[in-house]
C-alpha cells in the first residue's frame, strides 16, 4: 500500500504533462493500472532502484526542452569501424546475429540529465542503438525521445507505466502496452516520426497470451540475451566489464541497458572502446513490417 501514493502523485503528474489530444479511455486505463506486487520477480531485490530511479525522474520543469539542441548539420551515419550492419525485423525470427554481432538496447527512458549522454557516446562511436521508451516518460519528456529519433536510433515501447504485465489479466495488458505505444508516438509526431512496432516486456515479465496477441499486431518482441544488471548498485567498471564476460561467453546478443541509470552512462564510452577493441559490430534494428500506429490504432477499443 505504501506504493499508491507515488503511483498517484505519478499518475497526477503525467496527466498535467499530457496536454495532447489521447484517448481518454486509454490513457485512464493507463494511469490506473494495477501497480506491479512483485517488482523484482526476475532480477533480484535490487531491481527496484530502477523503478525509484523513474519514479523520481518525474519533474515538471525538466522536460529537457533546451538541454540538448541538435547540430543542423547533423546526419545521421552508421559508418564507423565499430557500426556493424542494419537489420529489417518484422518479426523475431528475423533477428540472426552471427558471431560477434550485437544489439545495444536502453530501457526505461527517456530520462533528463541521462539519455543525451547515451546519445553522445553512440555518436562518438558511430553506432546506432534500440530504446525501449516508457510511456509516461516519452510523455514527461518529448523533447529527449526527439532528439533520440533524430539521431537515428530506432525506438520501441516498454509499456505506460513499466507496469508487471504478469500481474495482469491479457486485457489490461494489452491496454497498458496500448497506451505506451500511443503515449511515444504522441511525443514524436512534432518531428513527423513514430516509434517502431518494437516491444520489451518490463521485468522480462511476459507469457505466451502476450507474446502472441502483440505478434498478431506485427509488433516484435525484442529479447534480451546479455543481461548488463546496470540496474544492480555497483561500479560503471564492473557493469563493463560484466557485460563483456558475458559476452565472450556468449560470442554476440541483444544487450539490455537502461538509459536512467548514472552508472550506465559513465561505463558505456569504456564499453565501445572495449568492445570495438575486441573486433565486435553494433548491429542495428530497423522495422521491417507495418507502421506501429496501424497496429495500435486496429485494435479493439478497450
Ligand atoms: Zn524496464
Amino acid at each position: 500500500m505504501v506504493r499508491a501514493a507515488p503511483l498517484l502523485l505519478l499518475g497526477a503528474l503525467a496527466l498535467s504533462l499530457a496536454g495532447c489530444a489521447r484517448n481518454e479511455a486509454t490513457r485512464m486505463a493507463g494511469l490506473y493500472a494495477p501497480r506491479p506486487s512483485a517488482l523484482a520477480e526476475t532480477k533480484g531485490s535490487e531491481a527496484i532502484e530502477g523503478e525509484k530511479v523513474a519514479l523520481l525522474g518525474f519533474q515538471p520543469d525538466a522536460s529537457g526542452a533546451d538541454a540538448f539542441p541538435l547540430r543542423q548539420s547533423f546526419r545521421p551515419s552508421f559508418t564507423s569501424k565499430l557500426a556493424g550492419r542494419t537489420i529489417a525485423v518484422s518479426r523475431i525470427s528475423d533477428i540472426q546475429l552471427a558471431d560477434k554481432e550485437v544489439v545495444l538496447t536502453f530501457d526505461d527512458g527517456p530520462m533528463p540529465g541521462k539519455t543525451l549522454r547515451i546519445l553522445k557516446a553512440l555518436d562518438d562511436y558511430g553506432v546506432g542503438a534500440t530504446f525501449l521508451m516508457v510511456g509516461r516518460m516519452a510523455d514527461a519528456y518529448p523533447k529527449i525521445a526527439q532528439a533520440v529519433a533524430e539521431r537515428g536510433h530506432t525506438i520501441g515501447t516498454h509499456t505506460e507505466s513499466h507496469a508487471n504485465l504478469r500481474s495482469l489479466d491479457d486485457e489490461a495488458a494489452m491496454a497498458e502496452i496500448r497506451a505506451g505505444q500511443i503515449s511515444v508516438a504522441e511525443a514524436l509526431q512534432p518531428i513527423g516520426r513514430e516509434p517502431a512496432p518494437f516491444f520489451r516486456f518490463p521485468y522480462l515479465a511476459d507469457r505466451p497470451s502476450l507474446r502472441q496477441r502483440i505478434a498478431n499486431q506485427g509488433v516484435v518482441a525484442i529479447d534480451v540475451d546479455i543481461d548488463s544488471k546496470d540496474y544492480f548498485h555497483g561500479a560503471p567498471s564492473t557493469v563493463k566489464e560484466r557485460t563483456i564476460l558475458d559476452l565472450e561467453k556468449h560470442g554476440r546478443g541483444i544487450i539490455l541497458f537502461h538509459d536512467i541509470h548514472e552508472r550506465t552512462v559513465d561505463m558505456l564510452p569504456d564499453l565501445l572502446a572495449s568492445l570495438q577493441a575486441r573486433g565486435f559490430k553494433v548491429v542495428r534494428l530497423v522495422p521491417g513490417g507495418a507502421p506501429l500506429l496501424a497496429a495500435a490504432k486496429s485494435a479493439p477499443a478497450i
